[in-house]
């Protein structure tokens, strides 16, 4: 099994580390229910996208 030769130094380890972060939750209003939403999804509250019901939906005929 390969082995690492070295160890990884403190500057290595942090510099390989400094993309693993999270980012916060990006989030936007809903134009129809006023609700947080992720962009380019459903709204999940009122199951409105682009100005339709597209979940959800009460008009079933
Ligand atoms: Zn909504």
């Amino acid at each position: 099994m390969a082995v690492p030769k070295r160890k990884t130094s403190p500057s290595r380890r942090n510099m390989r580390r400094s993309h693993d972060a999270l980012k916060a939750t990006i989030n936007q209003d809903c134009p129809n229910c006023g609700e947080l939403k992720l962009p380019h999804h459903v709204c999940g509250s009122c199951g409105y996208y682009d100005g339709r019901e597209v979940v959800g939906s009460s008009d079933v005929a």
